[in-house]
C-alpha cells in the first residue's frame, strides 16, 4: 500500500492537491475535515460534537477523531492506499495511526509537507471563505486560532515522521499545476 500523509497548515492546498493525487495514483482520499463536515450536514451526534470545536478553530478531541478515522479506513476492502489529509494533527493521533496501520500489516509510506508562508495562507483562506460557505474561514479570529493551534500542536507532528526517515517537503507556492508536478516527482521517488 502507498499511504501518504499530506501535511501543511490550513489553506496550504491539501484538498486541492489530494484530488490530483487520487486521479494519478488511485488512492483513497481521507480528509478528517470533510468527514466532520459531512456529519455536521447530516446532523449526526458526531457532527454536533465536532461543530462545537470546529466553529472556534479548535481541534476535535483525539479520542473522537481517532475512532472516526479508524472506522473510515476499515470501510475499504483491499485499498491501494490512502491519502490522509488533516490527520494526524497531534502526536497522539500519529502514534495511534502507526499502531492501527501495524494491526492491518501496513504503515505510512511518507509524510509530504506543503510549505506555504503565513501571509499567503491568510489570503487564501479569506478568498475561500467567499465561496466555500465554511464558517471557520469567514472569521479572521477563527483563522488566527487555527493557525495558532497548527503551530502549537500540529507542526510538531512532522518530527514524528522525520525520526522515521519519512518526511519530504514540497514548495506549496506557485500555480496549482506546478505544485502538482512537484508532488508527483516527490512521490515517484519513493
Ligand atoms: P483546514 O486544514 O483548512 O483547517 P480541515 O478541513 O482539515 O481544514 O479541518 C477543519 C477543522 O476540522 C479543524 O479546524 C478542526 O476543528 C477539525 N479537524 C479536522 N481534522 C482534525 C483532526 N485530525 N483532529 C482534530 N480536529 C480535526
Amino acid at each position: 500500500m502507498l499511504n501518504l500523509v499530506l501535511f501543511g497548515p490550513p489553506g496550504a492546498g491539501k484538498g486541492t492537491q489530494s484530488t490530483r493525487l487520487v486521479e494519478k495514483y488511485g488512492l483513497i482520499h481521507l480528509s478528517t475535515g470533510d468527514v466532520f463536515r459531512a456529519n455536521i450536514k447530516g446532523e449526526t451526534e458526531l457532527g454536533v460534537l465536532a461543530k462545537s470545536y470546529m466553529d472556534k478553530g479548535q481541534l476535535v478531541p483525539d479520542e473522537v477523531t481517532i475512532k472516526m478515522l479508524k472506522s473510515e479506513v476499515m470501510k475499504y476492502e483491499n485499498p491501494k492506499g490512502f491519502i490522509f489529509d488533516g490527520f494526524p494533527r497531534t502526536n497522539a493521533q500519529a502514534d495511534a495511526l502507526d499502531h492501527f496501520l501495524e494491526e492491518i500489516d501496513s504503515s505510512i509510506s511518507q509524510m509530504i509537507s506543503l510549505d506555504v508562508e503565513e501571509e499567503e495562507l491568510k489570503t487564501r483562506l479569506a478568498n475561500r471563505a467567499k465561496d466555500s460557505g465554511r464558517v471557520d474561514d469567514a472569521d479572521p479570529k477563527v483563522i488566527q486560532n487555527r493557525i495558532s493551534v497548527y503551530r502549537a500542536e500540529t507542526a510538531p507532528v512532522k518530527e514524528h515522521y522525520k525520526k522515521q526517515g519519512k518526511w519530504t517537503k514540497v514548495d506549496g507556492l506557485g500555480s496549482i499545476d506546478d505544485i502538482t508536478e512537484r508532488l508527483f516527482s516527490a512521490i515517484d521517488k519513493l
